[in-house]
């Protein structure tokens, strides 16, 4: 039996990650000193006195209620004990109410005495993690005016189209062109002109700040905005305030044949999701709206 390797449970209390073995019914068998630190300072329901646990009966009750992480467990632990995997990781969240926290969780089998052992250790990955996620929203986003960069908008509109077709909901997408810009990068420079396009990135983002929304910078001089889950009528609200906002600024634009300040045209479309379409005809539909509103005068919305 496991109890009398004493020199391997010895050397497993000198590891820092938190480790239990488990046999083929998911029975703890051994936990490591660490292990007790674990739990004690973790608000995930993993008990901390581990003798005559069942590890698997723990990920089964976090499953039912409702905890996808206890689930992916469970399956990753049975799929390692039936032999249909030589190992298992995976990382999850178990964030405490002071701070997030991030760990990964290793299964692997081993043999003594002609019976299979289940190591599983769970690791703190936290630093890694926030590094990785500092790195991720970094490539998001766009390094003049600090909004979302098209990259991101592409993505984020993939998934939100997929979401509102489950949902039956409608998308409205505004696509938003300065007015004019050119004359007046010409007239006060491109440093000036890299301001406005600054303050007008502030002023998207003030406006639509639900979860289902995202304003980000198109192109050069171009931004878009989508609106989940929300119809045209309650989308011109919006797009109307933003409108008035850029106005507001009275960023000046002398030589614009428009009106001496800076303004911006709005293409505003509508579509719900379907298996028949595709956000690209929602993108196609705001752009050629946004063409019809320069050619009758700028400085307005179309939909
Ligand atoms: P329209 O009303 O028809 O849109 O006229 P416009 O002058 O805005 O359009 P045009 O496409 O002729 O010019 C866009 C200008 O936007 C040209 C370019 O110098 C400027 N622009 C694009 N990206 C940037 C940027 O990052 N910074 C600055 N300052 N200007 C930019
Ligand atoms: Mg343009
Ligand atoms: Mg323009």
């Amino acid at each position: 039996m496991i109890e009398s390797y004493d020199f391997l449970k010895a050397v497993l209390d000198t590891i820092s990650k938190h480790i239990v073995v488990i046999d083929d019914k998911g029975n703890i068998i051994f936990a490591n000193k660490s292990w007790g630190t674990f739990g004690q300072d973790n608000e995930c329901s993993i008990e901390t006195s581990w003798n005559r646990i069942n590890y698997l009966n723990e990920c089964d009750k976090a499953a039912a209620m409702g905890d996808e992480f206890g689930a992916k467990a469970a399956n990753g632990i049975r799929s390692v004990i039936n032999a249909d995997e030589s190992d298992f990781y995976f990382e999850y969240p178990c964030h405490s109410p002071e701070e997030e926290r991030w760990f990964m969780m290793r299964v692997k089998t081993f043999t003594l005495e002609k019976t299979n052992y289940h190591v599983i250790s769970h690791q703190n990955i936290t630093e890694r993690k926030q590094a990785e996620e500092e790195v991720l929203s970094l490539s998001r986003i766009d390094g003049l005016t600090g909004i979302a960069n098209r990259r991101y908008f592409n993505e984020f509109l993939e998934n939100e189209w997929r979401r509102c077709n489950r949902l039956a909901s409608p998308i409205s997408l505004a696509m938003i062109d300065l007015d004019h810009f050119k004359l007046l990068n010409d007239t006060y420079g491109h440093l000036v002109g890299d301001e406005c396009l600054k303050s007008v990135g502030q002023v998207l983002k003030g406006v639509g700040k639900r979860p289902n929304d995202i304003c980000a910078r198109y192109g050069g001089e171009e931004f878009t905005i989508v609106y989940g889950n929300t119809n045209l009528e309650q989308a011109k609200v919006l797009v109307n305030k933003i409108l008035n906002d850029v106005r507001l600024l009275n960023i000046p634009n002398k030589q614009s044949p428009t009106l001496p300040i800076l303004t911006i045209s709005v293409g505003l479309a509508e579509m719900y999701p379907s298996n028949q379409n595709s956000e690209k005809d929602l993108i196609r539909k705001s752009d050629e709206l946004l063409y019809l509103a320069k050619e009758r005068g700028r400085n307005r919305v179309l939909f």
